[in-house]
C-alpha cells in the first residue's frame, strides 16, 4: 500500500456519483449569503406590502407555450418536459411569471384587491450550457405588481424595489438599462421595418437568427452570436417608432426615474427575448467587480399575458433576480455580511458523571427554547472549548463533577473568557438576560 497515492485518492472525489450538470449543493459556507438576500426580500416585502406565493415547481408545459412563447429559446431548447403516467406533458418551471399570472387567474386573486403585489422565491431550471452565471438550476426572486390601473408609476415603484434589493444586500455599481419595446398598435409596423432591415441580410446571419425571422423577429435584437450583434448595429430604432401612447407612458417611467434620481441607459436593443413583454423592458448589470456574470435581474411590463392564459387584459409589471449571480457578485465585491449575533449556546461536560447529566440538561433547554450545541462525544475540555468557538456562540455552559453535585452549571461569556456559576433553575432566566444585553451591544 502507497499512503501517499491512497491519501490522493480519498482527496480525488470524482469516482463518487456527482450532481447533474449545471447543478449545484448549497453548502453551509454558502448560507450566510443566501439568509443575507432572503432576509433583505422580506423586509422589502412588508415595507412595500408584498405577498408572498409559492407554486408548483411543475406546471402543465402549455403554461409556458402559451406565454413565454413557442419561439423563445426557454421553451423551443431549454425547458425540462416529461410525460407523467397519465400522460400530461408537465415542464419543470424555466420561470415564474408565467406561474404567477395563472396562480392570479386560477384563484381569482383580482377579486382581494388590485393590484395584487406578490413575491416568489424559489428554484428553475433551464437546459442551457452550463458557464459563469449560467446554471441548469438556479434560483429567482421576484416581485410582481398584478392587476389595477396601467400606470407607469407601477413601472418605476418595479425598478425602485430591485434597485433597493440590490443596494441594501451592499452591491455596488449598478447599472440599469431600459427601454420600450410597444403596444399591439406599433409593435407590428417596428417588426415590419426589422425584418425588411433583416432579410436583406439573412444570408450574414446565424443559424438560429434565420429561424427567429419566421418565429420571433424581436428576438434577433437578442442573439449573443458575433456577427449577428454587428449586423445589428444600424437595426431600426424601437424607441423612434412607438406609438403616442407608448411614448407618453414610457416618458412618465423615465420622469419617475429621474425624480428618484436612478440612473439608467436608454438600450434599445433591449427586448428582453420573452414573448410576453410590452412597453417597458429592463436589465440590472452590474460594472466592474463581479460584473462578468451578466444581468442580476430583469423584467417589465406583461399587459398582455393574462389573455394569452384566457383571461382578461391585465396591466402588470415585474422583475425577477437571479441569487446565484447576486451572492457571486457580493462575494466578488466583498460584501461584509451584518455580524449576526448567534442565539444558541454550547454544552460542554467535564467528567463521565456530567457526561451522564448532559442530555437531560439538553431536554430541559429543549422545553425552554434554547437552541444547544455540543460535542457529547469529546471527553477533553480543551477539545470542546475549540469547538465551541469555532461555532461563534458567546455563551457556553460548563457542567462538571462539582456542579452536579451543587445543582448548578457555569456560564461562560465566550467573548471575555468570564465564568460564573448558576443554580440551573436560574440558568434560562440569565440566559436570556445576557442573550437581551448582547443583542443590545451588537
Ligand atoms: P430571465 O428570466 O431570463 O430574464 O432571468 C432573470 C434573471 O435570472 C437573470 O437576470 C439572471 O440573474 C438569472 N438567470 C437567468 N438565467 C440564468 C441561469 N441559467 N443561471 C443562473 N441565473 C440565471
Amino acid at each position: 500500500m502507497n499512503p501517499k497515492k491512497d491519501k490522493a485518492k480519498r482527496g480525488d472525489t470524482s469516482r463518487f456519483i456527482q450532481a447533474p450538470k449545471g447543478m449545484h449543493d448549497l453548502l453551509a459556507s454558502e448560507e450566510p449569503y443566501w439568509e443575507r438576500i432572503e432576509s433583505v426580500a422580506r423586509d422589502i416585502v412588508r415595507f412595500f406590502n408584498f405577498s408572498k406565493i409559492d407554486t408548483p415547481i411543475l406546471e402543465y408545459a402549455d403554461l409556458f407555450r402559451k406565454t413565454t412563447g413557442e419561439g423563445t429559446d426557454i421553451v423551443e431548447k431549454e425547458m425540462y418536459v416529461l410525460k407523467t403516467k397519465g400522460g400530461d406533458l408537465l415542464a419543470l418551471r424555466p420561470e415564474f411569471t408565467p406561474s404567477i399570472c395563472r396562480a392570479y387567474l386560477q384563484h381569482s386573486l383580482s377579486r382581494l384587491g388590485q393590484p395584487q403585489k406578490l413575491y416568489y422565491f424559489g428554484p428553475v431550471f433551464r437546459h442551457d450550457r452550463p458557464q459563469l452565471g449560467r446554471y441548469r438550476q438556479f434560483t429567482q426572486l421576484g416581485f410582481d405588481i398584478l392587476g389595477g390601473m396601467n400606470d407607469p408609476i407601477h413601472d418605476a415603484q418595479s425598478i425602485l424595489i430591485l434597485t433597493c434589493l440590490l443596494e441594501e444586500v451592499g452591491i455596488k455599481n449598478i447599472s440599469l438599462k431600459i427601454n420600450s419595446i410597444g403596444c399591439r398598435v406599433c409593435r407590428p409596423i417596428y417588426k415590419k421595418q426589422l425584418l425588411n432591415y433583416f432579410k436583406n441580410k439573412e444570408g450574414e446571419l446565424c443559424a438560429d437568427c434565420v429561424n427567429r425571422l419566421k418565429t420571433n423577429p424581436l428576438s434577433l435584437l437578442d442573439c449573443k452570436n458575433e456577427s449577428c450583434v454587428n449586423i445589428r448595429t444600424e437595426a431600426p430604432n424601437f424607441l423612434d417608432k412607438l406609438c403616442t401612447t407608448c411614448s407618453s407612458h414610457f416618458k412618465s417611467v423615465l420622469e419617475y426615474l429621474d425624480e428618484l434620481k436612478i440612473s439608467y441607459a436608454l438600450d434599445h436593443q433591449l427586448v428582453r427575448g420573452l414573448d410576453y413583454y410590452n412597453r417597458t423592458v429592463f436589465e440590472v448589470f452590474i460594472e466592474g467587480e463581479g460584473g462578468g456574470v451578466g444581468a442580476v435581474g430583469g423584467g417589465g411590463r406583461y399587459d398582455y399575458l393574462m389573455e394569452a392564459l384566457g383571461g382578461h387584459l391585465t396591466p402588470a409589471v415585474g422583475w425577477s433576480c437571479g441569487v446565484e449571480r447576486i451572492v457571486s457578485v457580493m462575494k466578488a465585491q466583498n460584501v461584509k455580511l451584518p455580524m449576526k449575533f448567534v442565539k444558541r449556546v454550547y454544552l460542554m461536560h467535564a467528567g463521565d458523571s456530567a457526561k451522564k447529566k448532559a442530555l437531560g440538561l439538553i431536554r430541559d433547554l429543549w422545553a425552554e427554547g434554547i437552541p444547544v450545541s455540543e460535542s457529547l462525544a469529546k471527553g477533553s475540555l480543551r477539545a470542546q472549548l475549540k469547538s465551541a468557538d469555532k461555532e461563534g456562540v458567546a455563551l457556553a455552559l460548563i457542567l462538571g463533577q462539582k456542579e452536579i453535585y451543587e445543582n448548578s452549571v457555569i456560564l461562560r461569556n465566550m467573548r471575555t473568557g468570564l465564568q460564573e456559576n448558576f443554580p440551573l433553575d436560574r440558568i434560562v432566566v440569565e440566559i436570556k438576560k445576557r442573550w437581551r444585553e448582547l443583542g443590545n451591544t451588537r
